[in-house]
């Protein structure tokens, strides 16, 4: 494995991080990035930041051409994606889009419905939300009770989804329902938000604002076309779809970068020498590199098109492991700062509260590196 970057993907990094330097206003941080990225003002934001993105050609450029991209490779969106991160992810839903929905509709979508969403993703217009979760239906997703019954050249969708990020913004919603009896008979339907029938919830929470929203569908009715695939073919869609965010989101940037605000916290207060303090955040630097290596070595193989193995669940689990243990050495060497003392580690602190659960949780990966990796039964 070569450790290096080449002189293209410098220079393609140096790209982005000129767009971002032009592109985001000088009160970015101190006003959008305290809030979630999923916030209204974050998400209205991305309508603006990613068009001139995609003007770039920055925004898609790892798609193939024909869908306005530059057939770049997956390191190309790694670091697009790294880029993105450290900077407050100011593309806020839309990374989504390019990452896996994108992807997802140019593998199983018709040609009328790759003509309708393609271009507005790859222009950065279009917002979109993933209804996938139910209360009672999250890491066990095939338990999924929203039901969509088909009537003539129609399905009529009633049921809830919890915990969609940006629905209250967004456009389009990639959504999964039931269509029989089986536990995976599953059909993926793209529907438009501003359908009569669905409604969205926002509920408050420990979480930052604009993921925790409820989305009820009653009595919505949507024509056959909006179905992604064959009826049924829901869950091989979302596996498909889900394998594209294997590295899940770079996080030892931003873990580093919280450490060094810490540790200079303490110098400040001059208890940085205590050796406890030192072999604590040593540890910690030391995962999130070990985190770091990690993605790269998962991103290696998938550019390589290497089978499908448990090393991205193992950078996975080590990045959160860094995590956690990070969010326990603040609340012990520097709780002041949580309490309204320093609001970039206040809102690190709150960003990361559910970071076990999202995206698969901390559990289910190790559920996933025993069985697959390790060979062991299920438990
Ligand atoms: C910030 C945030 C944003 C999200 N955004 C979206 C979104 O946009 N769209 C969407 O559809 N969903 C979204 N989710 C939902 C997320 O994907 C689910 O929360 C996740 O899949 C877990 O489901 P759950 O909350 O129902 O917990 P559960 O599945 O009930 O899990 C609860 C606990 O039980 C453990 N557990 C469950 N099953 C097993 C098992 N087999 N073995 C061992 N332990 C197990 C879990 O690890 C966990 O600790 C979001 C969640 C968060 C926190």
């Amino acid at each position: 494995m070569e450790f290096g970057w080449s002189q293209a993907q410098e220079n393609y990094r140096e790209r982005i991080r000129a767009a971002l330097r032009e592109l985001l206003p000088a009160d970015w941080h101190e006003t959008y990035t305290p809030q979630s990225y999923a916030s209204d003002a974050q998400i209205e934001f991305s309508r603006k930041f990613c068009p001139q993105l995609a003007e770039r050609g920055l925004l898609v450029r790892h798609w193939p051409k024909e869908w306005g991209g530059e057939g770049g490779d997956d390191w190309e969106q790694f670091i697009l994606a790294e880029e993105m991160k450290v900077a407050g992810e100011p593309r806020g839903p839309q990374y989504m889009n390019v990452n896996w929905i994108g992807p997802t509709l140019m593998r199983f979508a018709t040609p009328e419905q790759r003509e309708k969403y393609l271009p507005g993703i790859a222009r950065g217009t279009t917002i979109w939300c993933q209804g996938f979760s139910e209360p009672g239906a999250g890491t066990d997703l095939a338990a999924l009770r929203t039901k969509a019954e088909r009537i003539g050249d129609r399905y009529r969708i009633n049921g809830s989804k919890i915990w969609t990020s940006y629905a209250r913004k967004a456009d389009m919603c990639f959504l999964l329902a039931r269509t029989g009896a089986g536990r995976k008979e599953i059909t993926v339907l793209l529907v438009p938000m501003a359908t009569m029938g669905v409604s969205v919830t926002s509920n408050p929470g420990l979480c930052k604002d604009g993921h925790l929203n409820e989305v009820f569908f009653t009595d919505v009715d949507v024509a056959i076309d909006a179905r992604l695939g064959e009826e049924g073919q829901g869950w091989a869609i979302v596996t498909h779809a889900l394998s594209f965010e294997r590295t899940g989101v770079p996080r030892y940037h931003v873990g580093i970068e919280v450490l060094g605000l810490a540790i200079a916290q303490l110098k400040a207060e001059g208890r940085a020498d205590d050796p406890i303090v030192r072999a604590r955040a040593g540890m910690i630097a030391a995962q999130f590199e070990a985190a770091r290596a990690l993605t790269y070595l998962v991103v290696d193989q998938r550019v390589k098109r290497a089978p499908e193995n448990t090393d991205a669940n193992v950078a996975r689990i080590t990045a959160l492991d860094a995590v956690v243990e990070l969010m326990n050495f603040l609340v012990e060497f520097t709780p002041d700062c949580l309490a309204g003392g320093d609001a970039q580690l206040e809102e690190y602190y709150r960003i990361n509260v559910p970071a076990g659960v999202t995206a698969g949780t901390y559990e289910l990966q190790l559920d996933l590196i025993a069985q697959r990796g390790l060979g062991l039964p299920r438990g």
